[in-house]
């Protein structure tokens, strides 16, 4: 039974949590409602918000969707995801970091143009956030059509392509063991130079990071990787649990938060040029003087980059659900060191549990690392589509 005093407390600990949540809620915009409505061209989608929002939305392919990157967003207590309509197959709700929500519209085809506007209320409070989707129609027969040129065009491009396959750990640094009999940087190593080769019979170059068991410094990993002209950036880590019964695959990319930390801290640095690579430096203008780059092109290219990064893992993350078991949440974000380049997309993926039975069977088996290779071999192979 609780005394009054007691009593009292909870009433007080209430109206501190619900004043400071409404403290919180001014600096909030609450999105009220999200329509899908068919339209000739594609779809309508539709954002009701009570004040101003700060958005931003971009495309991906293969499989076709659209990302609503919205800032300091709070959901209505009545909010709920709009039905799957017309080209929407599928939306998809989720925090990207503390002051992002992601919303993913899974297409039915491909996307021609996006074209956004934001209202302002002509009567009431709402605001409307309007995003139109033109879809392309005709892509499916020239896609046929042309079936054999892209083919060709594929394979060359393919050829030009540098993949960099980071083995993680190494030497003195096991990473995660299990019973002190297997390490996680063998098992990581092997699968790496499974990975390799069939991405050299396929048609790419690769580099690992480290051939051996040996320790290389996380800077150095990055550094290897600008140096060869990194198109797309691997490290390959295996994950612990303490509970034996977690298991299954996952894929981390940096986090916006880092990511902007990384574009400021590039900045600021005197020799701003020797971040970059030759790629990296694609579409930034270096005046005469090296060190005169406008961090706007620094944090654009640190965001092509991420961009570049979430699109793999997503298609990554397709491919190897075919074959494997996913963690909760498979496509995960972090800040981990290997991850902060504007050079190349980069992912840090986790094959499994070294601690589960299941997993750490797959992990030792060949036939296993052959069939998740052939499935990384495949996202790779479409992501150059
Ligand atoms: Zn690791």
């Amino acid at each position: 039974m609780l005394s009054y005093k007691n009593i009292f407390k909870v009433v007080l600990v209430l109206f501190t949590v619900f004043t400071s949540s409404n403290l919180f809620s001014r600096e909030l915009s609450e999105i009220s409602k999200i329509r899908i409505i068919n339209i000739s061209e594609g779809a309508r989608l539709i954002i009701e918000s009570d004040k101003p929002i700060k958005y931003e939305v971009f495309s991906l392919k293969n499989p076709s969707r659209l990302v609503i990157d919205l800032a300091k967003i709070k959901l209505s207590d009545d909010f709920s995801l709009p039905p799957n309509k017309g080209i929407v197959k599928e939306v998809r709700f989720g925090s990207f970091n503390d002051d992002i929500s992601r919303i993913v519209f899974d297409l039915n085809k491909p996307l021609k143009n996006i074209k956004t506007k934001l209202l302002k209320p002509s009567s009431g409070k709402k605001r409307m956030l309007y995003i139109e989707l033109e879809v392309n129609k005709a892509i499916l027969s020239t896609k046929i059509d042309n079936k054999k040129k892209t083919f060709q065009q594929s394979k060359l491009s393919k050829k030009r392509r540098t993949i960099i396959i980071d083995p993680g750990h190494g030497g003195k640094d096991p990473g995660t063991s299990y019973q002190g009999k297997l390490n996680e940087k063998d098992i990581v190593l092997n699968f790496s130079k499974v990975l390799k080769e069939k991405l050299i019979n396929d048609g790419y170059r690769v580099f690992l990071t480290r051939e051996i068991d040996k320790f290389i410094k996380l800077n150095d990993r990055v550094e290897f990787a600008k140096k060869k002209g990194a198109d797309l950036f691997i490290s390959i880590h295996a994950d612990a649990s303490k509970k034996d019964n977690v298991r299954g695959f996952s894929v981390y990319t940096l986090s916006e938060k880092k990511m902007d930390k990384e574009a400021e801290k590039v900045a600021n640095l005197e020799n701003k040029g020797s971040v970059f690579s030759r790629k990296g430096l694609i579409g930034i203008n270096l005046t005469q003087s090296r060190n005169i780059i406008e961090d706007y092109q620094i944090k654009q290219a640190f965001k092509r980059a991420n961009d570049s990064s979430f699109e793999f893992a997503e298609i990554l993350v397709n491919n190897v659900k075919k074959k494997s078991k996913l963690l909760n949440r498979p496509h995960r974000y972090a800040g981990f060191a290997v991850l902060k380049s504007p050079n190349y997309p980069s992912v840090l993926v986790e094959l499994g549990f070294i601690t589960n039975d299941k997993d750490r069977n797959n992990l030792r088996s060949k036939n296993w690392q052959s069939i998740l290779a052939n499935k990384f071999v495949d996202a790779i192979n479409e992501n150059y589509k």
